[in-house]
């Protein structure tokens, strides 16, 4: 009766985990959970409120929107980001995990899936409820950059960049070959850009399209939760290219238009409306700030810590901090991080700290460093 790919699952979810951590420590600094702390700006705000009281009326209450998302939000994000998209290409969702697990139902059980290892663990997850059985590794390490030079066949290349845990945004080199390796293969690729939004070097691209070729081999997922602080109201998007064929011919954009249909009624009008403000000239301004506020704080994390270690990844186009280090060496200050292995066994060795949460977090976490610092110097 249950289904057999249950067993399949690790116990509980990784982020479960912290949780369980946090209520056990008596005074924690929670550096694990890479959610969101900023309060949302006032221009989104103010146009919740507005949205949320025109619904107590008669002329302005709405019922179902558009299951594929409202067309002035799609035209939105395609203007926006997307230049060279046109807004029926992007389909808006209540956040990029649910449409982690939607899309595989794109996909015939029969799939080899190859995977960064470390990775975000729901891609797999998703992928075996689904009925996948065939996975590839991807070994994403520093001593290969944190991107396999020969890339192995498979029909899906899930790859996430900036690449939580580690940081890492693949280079303009990186991401070719993988979409040249992609075209030759008639693969696709399963793109997650939900920490594009920190990308500041000019060398690197901040969407696959952007690149030759990618419009034939890429699925782009994007969110707003780290892009201005929506992981409380839920909005997300996903790119699907009308240029995407599978093998047979079959239209990715017709069957993933079909597949909303069926599991989906559509994102709340009143989360659409608060996008098109975070869209907005002061919205686009507020996600500036914001975003200089946490790579600040990864920047400030990355220098009070590289004393105590060698080598520390990330933090430049992503909030982690990816570090060689043991989790009881920041559980014996109280500081709450990930290991490194409940992202896939080559994260073994490491932690991934987050810099999303509260400046006084980061104070603190930096204040327990130094101090235990000293204390063992003494
Ligand atoms: N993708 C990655 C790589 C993430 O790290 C996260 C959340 O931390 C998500 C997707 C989930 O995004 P959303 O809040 O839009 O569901």
């Amino acid at each position: 009766m249950r289904s057999r790919y249950l067993n399949q699952l690790t116990t509980p979810y990784l982020f479960g985990a912290v949780t369980d951590q946090v209520e056990r420590h008596p005074n924690p600094v929670n550096l694990g959970v890479g959610d969101v702390s900023l309060p949302l700006p006032s221009c989104i705000v103010e146009q919740l409120q507005e949205q949320a009281a025109l619904f107590g009326t008669e002329t302005g209450f709405k019922g179902y929107g558009p299951e594929h998302g409202l067309s002035s939000l799609r035209e939105k994000i395609a203007k926006t980001f997307y230049p060279m998209l046109s807004a029926d290409e992007i389909f808006i969702s209540d956040g990029a995990k649910t449409d982690i697990g939607r899309l595989q139902f794109l996909f015939d059980p029969s799939i080899t899936i190859a995977l960064q290892n470390p990775t975000y663990p729901t891609y797999k997850e998703a992928a075996i409820l689904s009925g996948k059985t065939s996975f590839i590794d991807l070994p994403t390490l520093p001593s290969n950059n944190f991107f396999p030079q020969d890339l192995p066949k498979a029909d899906l290349y899930i790859i996430c960049s900036p690449h939580n845990p580690t940081g890492h945004a693949l280079t303009r080199a990186q991401l070719q070959h993988l979409i040249d390796t992609a075209r030759q293969h008639k693969s696709f690729i399963l793109f997650d850009a939900a920490y594009a939004s920190f990308i500041q070097d000019p060398n690197l691209v901040k969407t696959p399209y952007e690149l030759e070729g990618a419009e034939e081999v890429v699925i782009e997922i994007n969110s707003f939760s780290k892009l201005i602080g929506f992981t409380g109201l839920r909005l997300s998007w996903t790119v699907v290219p009308k240029k995407l064929h599978f093998r047979d011919g079959q239209s990715v954009h017709r069957d993933w238009s079909r597949l909303v249909s069926t599991y989906y009624n559509g994102t709340s009008r009143l989360t659409q409306a608060a996008g098109h403000a975070a869209l907005s000239q002061e919205g686009l301004q507020a996600i500036h700030q914001y975003m200089q506020i946490y790579r600040q704080q990864a920047q400030s994390l990355k220098q009070a810590l590289s004393p105590y270690f060698d080598k520390i990844y990330g933090a430049e186009h992503a909030p982690y901090l990816w570090i060689a280090a043991s989790p009881s060496y920041f559980e014996r200050m109280g500081i709450i991080t990930i290991k490194g292995e409940g992202f896939g066994s080559h994260g073994q060795g490491f932690v991934r700290l987050s810099a999303l949460g509260s400046s006084y977090t980061i104070q603190e976490a930096i204040r327990r460093c130094s101090q235990f610092a000293n204390l063992s110097l003494t």
